[in-house]
């Protein structure tokens, strides 16, 4: 089905049950409400004179207005554009490039200034602050909508069709210029419908979700998940202090959230501010990690120390819409912590040699590969990096090193791009990292790849320590020797108070590795 056919169809089960809340914004509604709320907004965006097929680039954070046209524009058949949500992280000048470089053909944006920009394709602007000169107020999109753009809208939705385009969205750009992967409702509905089904998703579960709506985790496996399993969730606004949203968000919510959503980063937020005195999570059954290499010590500390005992790993790629394996709620404590769980159903996996592409045996590792309904339809505007990444048969190469078991359980080693090449040795950071976590002063440890001229690369371990605690860079090394391999001892520890992040809450080791190379002289 396309997406406004799953609304359609979770709204006349229950019309009258409370579909979503924006604490910030003291904003309820039920089903019923928001598909009066959806369908307004995506009559009045054809009143405006957008058509099938036109993009519509969303910047904002986590509000009502974006759920409202992520659904609005798939009704309307208009791509929608997600790009970075906090506003103070992403300047309008890298906004406007990303735009030019990546869409330059883009209609439409929201919010800001920038009408004063040299897009030639942009032809309005819809804001959700005060009213400015020359620009669309939300308000007034809903406010546009007639009969005849209803009835029009009615028509519409015999003529999509499930392949259409409906998402750009843009990659976490962990590794350098975020990409824009286009995704269409196949992709977006099977991945919601098979992903609520391995986590046993029923209308009882109330979701906290924190995590950017910008990005594929919070839009689909998130924001989209309620129109097909009619559950609540209680979405806050995003916030640098995460861990404090969280709290608040599952202890303020007048339902108690059941579910909470975070990258690992966030979840380590959590831990270092949890008090069990003073934060009930009681309410709190299950939890997701995923987005980023989640050490299993603090998969560990989260059930143990937190009580959350249903959490579970995801691993996916905004390219694949975005969950490809997933944890299910029962598996057993050694697979819910070491693995990113099982290959989602309907999808291939595979693990080759990156040089050779030839299949390597199950438990050895490899580049990832992904074949199935998750892949995207490609880069928007970008054929050649498509066909890098896309093989003609349909494999999609993640770039990620991993192995399989024989019941597709999937570990996740690392990135290519972040493997250390230490004097022809391949290290990845995530093996070290994983030990450093079990540093008794160590909150956090990542791991990179400093050039050196001798070893082409050496070891550097950027390190954040639990509040209140010293430790010397001899005493982290000692700790390593005689339990990790020599060659994989950090050669520097340097003492951090924070990581540069995407606004996904990933690490964002290349420029980690710059600051540590500057910062070592
Ligand atoms: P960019 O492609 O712009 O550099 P990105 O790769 O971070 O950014 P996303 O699509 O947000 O963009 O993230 C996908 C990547 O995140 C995966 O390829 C993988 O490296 C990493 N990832 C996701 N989940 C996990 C996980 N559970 N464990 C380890 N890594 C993960």
């Amino acid at each position: 089905s396309t997406i406004g056919e799953a609304l359609l169809q979770s709204v006349e089960r229950c019309p009258d049950r409370e579909a979503l809340v924006f604490l910030e914004e003291g904003i309820r509604k039920t089903f019923a409400e928001f598909l009066h709320d959806v369908d307004q907004t995506a009559a009045g965006l054809l009143a405006l004179g957008l058509q099938r097929g036109d993009r519509l680039g969303m910047w904002g954070p986590n509000i009502y207005e974006w759920l409202l046209y992520q659904f609005a524009t798939a009704k309307a058949g208009i791509i929608l554009v997600s790009t970075h949500s906090l506003i103070t992280a992403f300047k309008t000048q890298q906004y406007v490039e990303m735009l030019r470089k990546i869409c330059p053909e883009i209609d439409s944006c929201t919010p800001g200034d920038l009408k004063s920009a040299k897009l030639p394709h942009l032809r309005s602007v819809i804001v959700t602050d005060s009213r400015h000169p020359g620009m669309f107020h939300v308000d007034d999109v809903r406010q546009a909508a007639g009969s005849e753009h209803t009835r029009l809208l009615q028509d519409l939705q015999r003529k999509l069709c499930v392949d259409d385009p409906i998402n750009i969205q843009f990659t976490s750009g962990t590794t350098g210029m975020p990409k824009g992967a286009t995704l269409s409702h196949h992709n977006i509905i099977n991945n919601v419908c098979i992903f609520g089904v391995r986590m046993g998703y029923t209308w009882k579960v109330r979701i906290c979700l924190p995590v950017p709506m910008y990005h594929c985790f919070g839009s689909v496996a998130g924001l989209c998940q309620h129109s097909l399993h009619n559950i609540h969730y209680g979405s806050i606004a995003y916030h640098p202090h995460v861990s404090i949203c969280l709290y608040d968000g599952v202890l303020l919510h007048p339902y108690r959230c059941t579910f909470i959503y975070g990258t690992p980063t966030m979840y380590v937020d959590m831990l270092s501010h949890y008090t069990p005195t003073k934060y009930d999570l009681s309410s709190v059954e299950g939890g997701i990690m995923a987005g980023a290499p989640c050490p299993p010590e603090v998969v560990r500390e989260v059930i143990s120390k937190m009580g959350i005992k249903q959490i579970t790993l995801g691993y996916g790629t905004t390219e694949n819409s975005p969950v490809t394996f997933c944890g299910d709620p029962l598996d057993n404590e050694e697979r819910k912590v070491e693995t990113v769980g099982y290959i989602m159903d309907h999808v291939e996996a595979k693990v080759v040699n990156p040089s050779t592409g030839v299949i390597v045996p199950l438990g050895k590792t490899g580049e990832l590969m992904i074949r199935g309904h998750c892949v995207m339809l490609g880069y928007w505007n970008d054929e050649d990096k498509t066909r890098e990444c896309i093989s003609p048969d349909g494999w999609y190469k993640t770039g990620d090193i991993a192995s399989l078991d024989g019941y597709s359980y999937c570990r996740i080693e690392g990135r290519i791009k972040d493997m250390i090449i230490r004097g022809g040795e391949n290290i990845y950071p995530a093996e070290i990292e994983q030990f450093l976590h079990t540093h008794p002063k160590v909150m956090d440890a990542q791991v990179v790849g400093i050039k050196d001229q001798r070893m082409g690369e050496e070891v550097c371990a950027c390190i954040m320590l639990n509040e209140g605690q010293e430790c010397t860079a001899e005493e982290i090394t000692a700790f390593c020797k005689g339990q990790i391999a020599h060659f994989k001892i950090p050669r520097y520890v340097i003492f951090v108070d924070r990581y540069p992040l995407t606004v996904s809450g990933k690490v964002q080791k290349y420029k980690l590795s710059e600051q540590a190379e500057k910062l070592l002289g």
